[in-house]
């Protein structure tokens, strides 16, 4: 078993060998991972943690969900890539299903988040051009401050974080960034006839789940309309019961002329993304005109459709709402100077760390990983807690005296 702030010889085994072959493009809590189920994982030396990352939102579902794992096994012994040079028997009945889901005339399956990003701005632009009639290479796309979509060229030319951009350009011209849940900012933006589109995180998660005015995406969603401008929803992270509703737009009735999703989409088993719109905008890129190999591919087409089933079937997302407000109620009841705020929706949620060492919220997370919970810090002073949909009610309570016991420590 690990000892406190010490590594097992099998952790430092792990370590080391990452350390020195893999790239440094991340700096994780030092905990090696190698089995999970529902939302626990194991460490190398056996030793159960509560999963409060639940990867980024990618495993909503719970580690290796049984349904979605037997899909993925049948259908892996079955056809795995057809890439779209052909057809396949599943890709047709996953564009319908998710399609139905959420109310849109068609879907562009990718696989990672950035990707789906990357073909919803590069819808909007078309459509901008095709259908506004906007001068050819003048589009442009409103984006909040703050904001995360991934790491490519093109989406971190709007990242207003330094790490991100740092080293990196030159950037991606046609980007407007203004200040997130700043209606008057958009009206202002909004003045300009070459916008096509507004891309916006309903709720900032990479930022420290930042949550916006109520109203805030309703009113930015008419504007927008006014303006003959798309309104775009990057639900990625929020997507998918997270915030305790199927969409975080859900609670505002704001149905995005394009919605992105990603993450749990394909149930924490495979990249798996996509681009929702309806005609008008999707039937702007024609054949040839934009793709990716393994995007829609069969394997991915029956995980999604088992994924989100499973969400439906079992009810996550109000299981999120319910054990949301528990987990928040409890979390404010904590009686330290240290916890100056305790904020988000569903179980997208965030503690806000003020202490005078910046490097407070890393130990707290330390110390967390003792005593067995498993979350990392977001922006320095703020810990994302994130833990899967299918957390119950006394698991939440065990974890919130983690959390208490973590806080009295520091
Ligand atoms: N958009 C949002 C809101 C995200 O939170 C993320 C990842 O954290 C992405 C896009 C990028 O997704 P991926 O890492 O799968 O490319």
């Amino acid at each position: 078993m690990q000892l406190s702030g010490t590594l097992s010889p099998a952790s430092s085994h792990y370590l080391t060998l990452e350390e020195k072959y893999g790239a440094h493009n991340y700096h994780p809590i030092p905990v090696v991972l190698t089995k999970g189920v529902g939302i626990f994982v194991w460490d190398v030396d056996d030793k159960r943690y509560y999963d409060f990352l639940s990867g980024y939102s990618a495993v909503n579902q719970g580690h290796c969900h049984p349904a979605i794992i037997d899909a993925l096994i049948e259908q892996a012994g079955r056809l795995t890539l057809t890439s779209r040079a052909f057809h396949s028997d599943l890709l047709g009945e996953y564009t319908a299903y998710i399609t139905r889901l959420f109310g849109y005339d068609k879907v562009l399956p990718m696989n990672t988040g950035v990707e789906a990003v990357e073909t919803a701005l590069k819808l909007c632009r078309r459509w901008g051009y095709d259908v506004k009639g906007i001068p050819e290479n003048r589009a442009r796309i409103i984006v909040c401050e703050g904001t995360f979509n991934g790491r490519t060229t093109g989406v971190i030319s709007f990242s207003s974080d330094p790490s991100a951009r740092s080293g990196f350009g030159p950037f991606m011209p046609g980007f407007d960034i203004i200040p997130y849940n700043d209606l008057a900012a958009l009206a202002h933006a909004l003045e300009d006839k070459n916008v096509a589109g507004f891309l916006v995180e309903p709720i900032q998660g990479e930022a420290g789940v930042v949550i916006p005015d109520e109203g805030y995406l309703a009113k930015a969603k008419n504007m927008c309309l006014d303006a003959q401008v798309l309104f775009i929803a990057d639900e990625i992270q929020t997507g998918l019961g997270r915030t305790g509703k199927l969409l975080a737009c859900d609670y505002e009735n704001v149905h995005p002329d394009i919605l992105i999703l990603g993450k749990a989409l394909g149930g924490g088993v495979l990249p798996v993304s996509a681009v929702l719109a309806d005609d008008e905008i999707m039937l702007t890129i024609k054949p040839g005109e934009h793709g990716s190999t393994f995007g829609g591919n069969p394997l991915a087409c029956k995980v999604a459709m088992t994924a989100l089933q499973v969400l439906i079937d079992e009810r996550m997302s109000s299981n999120a709402a319910v054990m949301g407000n528990l987990f928040r109620e409890e979390l404010s009841s904590i009686d330290s100077p240290y916890l100056s705020e305790v904020r988000g929706r569903g179980l997208l949620n965030a503690i806000v760390i003020d202490h005078p060492e910046p490097d407070t919220a890393w130990e707290l997370c330390m110390k967390l990983k003792d005593l067995g919970l498993l979350a990392k810090p977001t922006h320095g002073d703020k810990i994302r807690l994130a833990p899967p949909l299918i957390i119950g009610n006394e698991e939440v309570l065990d974890c919130v005296g983690i959390i208490r016991e973590a806080l009295l420590t520091l």
